[in-house]
């Protein structure tokens, strides 16, 4: 979001539009319990959507040259993915799978995780999250490939809808030769799925 977007929303604006909702969803917000719920809302949004805030790019700019010939998969399973839909604004909540192939250069491996959490911290769909991790994992590094894998169980679904507790949403994108190269595939699937 730009900063001229976001000056023309205020915290009061912010803690009255929660107001609305809780009336409409049936409730009075002038009751005791609800008074201070609006302000706690409207600073939760600050940190659940702090993905707008920065650009999770830069993470990746500071690079270690010295790899030691390391030229196999870096792989790093179980990032925990809190986002929420762009369509009903219900988390989705998962794990992100993030492995590439290095060329010349590695990144700090909480800078993986630092990516996956600043562009969860967004609206979106999981695809769009899938992809825009890989893409900036492939633009900024240039390894020989990215792999991305994201599962996650969608509120939106499993709480109202079609109610199917339990169902999870796995995606996928791969870049480079983690998808052309039919055994670094392989191995990059059979790494995200080990038993650990
Ligand atoms: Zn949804």
């Amino acid at each position: 979001m730009s900063d001229a977007l976001k000056k023309t929303v205020t915290q009061e604006d912010a803690e009255a539009a929660v107001r609305t909702l809780i009336e409409w969803a049936g409730d009075d917000p002038t009751r005791e319990g609800l008074l201070e719920t609006p302000k706690r809302v409207a600073k939760s949004y600050r940190e659940l959507f702090a993905g707008y805030e920065a650009d999770p790019r830069e993470y990746l700019q500071r690079t270690f040259e010295e790899v030691g010939g390391y030229d196999e998969l870096v792989v790093l399973r179980d990032i925990r993915v809190v986002s929420f839909c762009e369509h009903h604004m219900l988390p989705f909540l998962g794990r992100a799978h993030v492995g590439y192939l290095p060329s010349d250069r590695v990144v700090g491996i909480s800078k993986l995780a630092r990516v996956v959490n600043g562009f969860a911290r967004r609206l979106q769909i999981q695809e769009k999250l899938t992809a825009e991790i890989a893409a900036a994992i492939q633009d900024i590094l240039q390894p020989r490939g990215v792999g991305v894998v994201i599962v996650s169980e969608h509120s939106c679904m499993t709480m109202r809808g079609v109610n199917t507790p339990g169902s999870r949403l796995t995606t996928s994108h791969l870049l480079g030769v983690v998808r052309d190269d039919p055994r670094t595939r392989q191995e990059f699937f059979e790494l995200v799925r080990s038993p650990d």
